[in-house]
């Protein structure tokens, strides 16, 4: 069996893995709370920890992994999308109008993700809604999590609220690395009376009547963000499970409050045994914000005509941990990457099992770049069906997402013809009729892309098939 290394955010070293349980190994990975479509950065999680889902069913079976990740569907930002369009005239009550946001959104969110090769969430392969538990589904385990954290004096009730205590448990900063006078030093943290620590955090708190709140032993409220993931994973995982995971921006204090709840809730137990954080996305150098004007979301991209499977390959020839780039650049070069690939496995069977060194390098704390490397030589060696079971293994040059290839118009007789000419121009030294079908085509939108391969061509954003050369 291949051994799994993977970087343990708990314990900032590059770890064996070795699974609680090899019949039902358990990963969680926090979700999006949603209230819009999904931008660029958030994919980026799901296709990281996308790829560890496929390392450990191939590696321990399908129906030997379970991965959760949850829809955060109690929040402000839900409460104002669903208030404003009430405000522009939609019927329904305010709850009716949460729930179609939050449905709608769910609903994209699995469109977007799905066009990214990303599987769906499983438990012991079985897809379906407990694997993507909606936050509001588990009110009464996140209460009942509360109460116990209460009675062994880790949380205390103050003015409608429920806090954490966090001077009363020792770790509280372990994963982070630091203290939590460090914390208040340095952090915009929110002081309020009631609070004992400015670090404490809300476990519960009251919900206005015309807002979405549930009773509990402190009043009508709801829960804190925190509690969403504790209560979650501990109903859907156990205690202890195998792998935590999120973006590095969900470090501190997201999954810092998650593990003070668990590890004091359970205190003879683990939580999450390994914690994967996966770095940020950036966009041509920058970072992604509405202020810069370079903010999209995926579907942005993909009604632009950027297929998933392109995206999904840019993002994997960065590593997780490392900061990753989107550009314009890699899209396009990887366009042409999968194309060539595409064309070199199209009719051809894939291998029994996949490239040893693609298989090494993703068990290599989840080397993707490594991997795609290994695939050019698999590429470059012609061999077709060991390319095709190896990018499989990564979501890659599946029949689902090859769509766009076929979709595509088929340019093949005019890169054919062009080629001939190609040849005929070399040979007369007159490559008058080469040039006037390059700008044909370039008139009619498609790039020309000569190599010594031969020629490419690729249908561009201002393609007009109605205006290619007969
Ligand atoms: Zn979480």
């Amino acid at each position: 069996m291949v051994q799994i290394r993977l970087t343990n955010s708990k314990t900032r070293r590059k770890e064996d893995f070795h699974p609680i349980d090899a019949g039902d190994v358990r990963m969680y990975l926090c979700g999006p709370t949603v209230y819009d479509r999904a931008h660029l950065g958030n994919a980026r999680p799901v296709i990281v920890f996308d790829i560890l889902n496929r390392l450990l069913r191939h590696v321990y079976g399908a129906d030997a992994v379970t991965y959760i990740r949850n829809f955060t569907d109690v929040d402000d930002k839900i409460n104002a999308t669903a208030q404003a369009r009430r405000q522009a005239g939609a019927q329904g009550s305010l709850e009716e109008l949460i729930r179609q946001r939050t449905d709608e959104t769910i609903g994209w969110y699995h469109q977007d993700m799905d066009a990214l090769g990303a599987l769906r969430p499983a438990i012991r392969g079985q897809v379906g809604d407990k694997a993507e538990p909606r936050a509001t589904e588990y009110i009464p385990q996140m209460v009942a999590m509360i109460q116990d954290l209460v009675a062994r004096g880790h949380a205390y009730a103050a003015q409608g609220h429920v806090l954490f205590d966090v001077r009363s448990y020792a770790e509280y900063g372990a994963l982070s690395g630091r203290s939590v006078d460090d914390m208040i030093a340095g952090a915009r943290v929110e002081v309020a009376p009631f609070k004992r620590d400015p670090m404490d955090f809300v476990l519960w708190k009251p919900s206005p009547d015309d807002l979405p709140g549930w009773d509990s032993p402190w009043g009508r409220g709801r829960p804190g963000w925190h509690i969403e993931c504790s209560a979650m994973s501990q109903e859907l995982l156990g205690a202890s499970f195998d792998i935590h995971g999120g973006g590095i921006d969900l470090q501190f204090p997201h999954h810092e409050n998650e593990i003070a709840q668990s590890c004091c809730a359970n205190p003879h137990d683990d939580f999450a045994r390994f914690w994967l954080h996966n770095e940020m996305l950036q966009v041509e150098g920058r970072k992604m914000s509405k202020s810069l004007g370079n903010f999209f979301t995926v579907r942005d991209l993909l009604d632009r005509g950027v297929p998933g499977e392109v995206i999904r390959f840019v993002f994997l020839q960065t590593h997780y941990r490392k900061p990753m780039d989107w550009t314009e650049r890699k899209a396009t070069d990887a366009e042409t990457i999968l194309r060539r690939w595409r064309g070199l496995v199209a009719g051809i069977e894939p291998a029994p099992s996949p490239a040893p060194a693609v298989l090494a390098a993703l068990a290599d704390d989840l080397n993707t770049a490594g991997a795609i490397a290994a695939l050019h030589e698999l590429a470059g060696q012609g061999d077709g069906p060991a390319l095709l079971a190896s990018a499989r293994l990564m979501g890659l040059l599946s029949d689902e997402l090859g769509g766009w290839i076929a979709a595509g118009p088929d340019l093949a007789p005019l890169a054919r013809r062009m080629e001939a000419l190609r040849l005929d121009a070399r040979a007369s030294k007159d490559f008058a009729a080469v040039d006037a079908l390059k700008s044909a085509l370039l008139d009619a939108g498609v790039e020309v892309r000569m190599s010594a391969a031969g020629i490419e061509l690729v249908p561009g954003p201002d393609f007009d098939e109605s205006k290619l050369p007969q």
